[in-house]
């Protein structure tokens, strides 16, 4: 059995989002994350980030934790770990709920292995928490999403 979760595609300016509206791609830069944004062909406002955002690269993360304005939820996961795919749903739930207040990303340690061992994750799922560029918690192994929310908000 496997949830597909859908996720945000990343580059190293931001967030790249399709407008519901009219389908024209967008990219929400990461300074301005937590701010309103309009689609640049409609000029209707596009929704919060309400999805997981998939990092594809290095540079794409550590655009993303040193300039986002608001705090990253970083997943650290791999194809083969059973855990990983239970909190993936759980991961999908606070991204939804965190619409504008925070962001979930999703590191696959397969595809991305220094950022693995930049980082020290030593066992996965691991859940770092990223503020200003800043590492500000960190839980090793998987939480279901009450978890998850009373992570974010102990470390403020
Ligand atoms: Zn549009």
């Amino acid at each position: 059995m496997s949830i597909v979760v859908e996720t945000i595609e990343s580059d190293e300016r931001g967030l790249l989002v399709t407008c519901p509206h009219c389908g024209k791609p967008n990219r929400m830069n990461y300074e301005r994350l937590g701010h309103a944004f309009r689609c640049g062909q409609c000029h209707d406002n596009l929704p919060p980030i309400g999805e997981p955002v998939e990092i594809t690269s290095e540079p794409s993360f550590y655009a993303l934790i040193g300039r986002s304005a608001l705090t990253v939820v970083a997943d650290f996961w791999a194809p083969w770990c059973g855990p990983c795919k239970m909190v993936a749903p759980e991961l999908a739930k606070i991204a939804s709920e965190g619409s504008g207040r925070w962001v979930v990303a999703e590191i696959n340690t397969e595809e991305l292995p220094g950022l693995a061992q930049r980082f020290g994750i030593s066992a996965i799922p691991t859940m770092v928490l990223f503020k200003a560029g800043r590492e500000i918690a960190r839980q090793a192994g998987s939480l279901p999403a009450a978890g998850i929310r009373q992570l974010i908000q102990q470390a403020g």
